[in-house]
């Protein structure tokens, strides 16, 4: 069961300290089928419901070259969650252990992470399966996955000068 604003035996909460801004920009949004964090899967699998990534204008043009990958990394912020729990203690075994030896979406910097399967590009929206987000997830990045399992996108003259620009 997913938490909603409980404190569970053993959690700890902080005193959030006051927000040192990195300047983060939302590019789009995500829509996917689940309006609840209830229905929500805790991990996406990439033979899960198709879901919409838009993006937003200016940003659009950075999909060139994307369409060649087929699996994509997608960085969202998981904008309903809490974010001062440094020990949390998960439903599943109520052991209780520290944030950053967890995937919970309750975090100091809520970031989800998954890699997708990319469906296909139709103008501004990336069709993906494999997410675990709510509907209207604030969209962080978009990645190619690069896991050596993942097909390589077909080389570009000029990809020698970019090669390792990471
Ligand atoms: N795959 C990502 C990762 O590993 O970084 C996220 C995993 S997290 C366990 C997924 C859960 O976060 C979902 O089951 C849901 O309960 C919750 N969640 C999804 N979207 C959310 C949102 N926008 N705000 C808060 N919680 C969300």
């Amino acid at each position: 069961m997913v938490r909603r604003n409980e404190i569970r035996a053993g959690e700890r909460a902080v005193t959030m300290p006051e927000a040192n801004d990195a300047g983060l920009v939302f590019i789009g949004r995500i829509h996917t089928p689940w309006t609840d964090r209830l229905q929500c899967p805790r991990q996406g699998r990439l033979d899960g419901p198709a879901c919409r990534i838009e993006l937003f204008e200016p940003w659009v043009p950075g999909l060139e070259g994307l369409a060649g990958y087929g699996q994509v990394e997608v960085l969202y912020w998981l904008h309903e969650s809490r974010r001062d729990l440094i020990l949390q203690s998960p439903k599943s075994d109520g052991r209780t252990r520290g944030v950053f030896s967890l995937r919970s979406p309750v975090r100091p910097n809520p970031i989800g992470t998954q890699i997708a399967k990319l469906v296909r590009i139709e103008g501004n929206v990336v069709v993906v399966q494999g997410l675990d987000c709510l509907d209207g997830t604030p969209l962080v990045d978009l990645k190619p996955d690069r896991c050596a399992f993942t097909p390589l996108a077909p080389r570009q003259p000029g990809d020698d000068q970019i090669e390792g620009g990471d």
